[in-house]
């Protein structure tokens, strides 16, 4: 039988009407404890977000989630150059302690890895989920339940990692997830390979930008990113965009994230990042108090070893120029960790 959009969207609005006077009731329950109020949620009081789910699945039957534009019908099992047909793969769902200070707060991030990658860079950290697809098949209730486990268990947000290709599912997921009772921001925690047309339909969704943003020349981003040279141009269209739908990074008074951008750089050997660039790009085009992570935790893995410039990770001279760059060009809001690093590699160095 032909997989058709309107089958997939057709039994998750059932499911979600069925829902809704338990929601109700458990939402008005909620209202006096919950100050905060997800963006998602606003969409959907307005009755906007099964649009979105339905333009968001519609894009399955040609992809261009992407930048790369493979143009796959994947409702029909065809793969484009992620290699994700329409079928949700997640490898994990968990608390992680392991991300920036205010994600994390006491209870963790509810982190949710899929599997597949649409940017694929040689010197993968996560390959064998992203490259070689380890993970489990599961519906878009499934995920749902997902958000809403790491909601009870205390988690301060659900974090989707690598959400691009199925950012469809995600949508879908987070309103049945909604009418259950999920009140948790969202961060899209993503390779910065993304497209701007694509990123409107997550206006209103998402509470918090994650994004990387890896290489600044075409040259290396070909090299080292699956061949994506417009990657440098994307990924800074991209940022814009998110800055321009949530703003800067703003935490409650328990230091919690609930909405904003926050940027992420991977410092890499020889520089070859182009974080002097990076820099100066962030301070020419976002306000210098923008969120950014300066991050030292590069180490070769999956095929870096086969690129001489990136074989090894990166010496104390390289993190601690990447942050006297940002420094001289006054970034007010780095991360508490990029500090704590540049504090304990100054030390070593003197
Ligand atoms: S998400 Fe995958 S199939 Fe879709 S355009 Fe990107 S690489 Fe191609």
């Amino acid at each position: 039988m032909k997989l058709t959009r309107r089958h997939f969207i057709k039994s998750s609005l059932f499911l979600g009407g069925s829902l809704l006077l338990s929601d109700s009731l458990l939402y008005a329950a909620n209202q006096k404890e919950l100050q905060w109020y997800p963006a998602y949620g606003k969409l959907e009081q307005k009755g906007k977000l099964a649009q979105r789910v339905e333009e968001a699945y519609s894009i399955f039957e040609e992809c261009e989630l992407c930048p790369r534009q493979c143009g796959a019908d994947r409702l029909n099992g065809e793969e484009g150059f992620c290699e994700a047909s329409a079928r949700l793969m997640v490898y994990s769902a968990n608390p992680h302690f392991g991300e920036e200070i205010s994600l994390v707060g006491k209870g963790g991030s509810g982190t949710i890895f899929f599997s597949k990658c649409n940017l694929r860079c040689v010197f993968c950290q996560n390959w064998p989920i992203a490259h070689k697809g380890y993970g489990k098949e599961i519906r878009d209730d499934d995920l749902a339940d997902m958000m809403l486990h790491l909601q009870k268990i205390g988690c301060h947000n659900i974090n989707l990692v690598t959400p691009t290709h199925v950012m469809p599912h995600i949508v879908n997921a987070v309103r049945i997830a909604f009418k259950k009772g999920l009140r948790l921001p969202l961060v899209y925690n993503t390779s910065g390979y993304e497209s701007f047309e694509i990123l409107k339909i997550l206006d209103g969704i998402v509470d918090i930008y994650l994004p990387d943003m890896k290489f600044m020349d075409a040259d290396q981003a070909e090299k080292y990113l699956g061949e994506a040279s417009d990657y440098p141009e994307m990924s800074q269209q991209a940022v814009l965009e998110m800055h321009r739908q949530v703003g800067l990074h703003r935490a409650d008074s328990r230091g919690v994230a609930v909405r904003g951008l926050m940027i992420r750089h991977l410092v890499m050997p020889n520089l070859v990042a182009g974080t002097d660039k990076f820099i100066k790009w962030v301070a020419e085009n976002l306000p210098k108090s923008t969120y950014v992570n300066i991050m030292h935790q590069y180490f070769p893995d999956y095929e870096a070893f086969d690129y001489p410039d990136i074989w090894r990770r990166i010496n104390v001279q390289e993190y601690l120029e990447a942050m006297r760059w940002a420094e001289q060009y006054g970034l007010t809001n780095l991360d508490s960790g990029s500090i704590k690093i540049r504090k304990f590699y100054e030390k070593q160095k003197f």
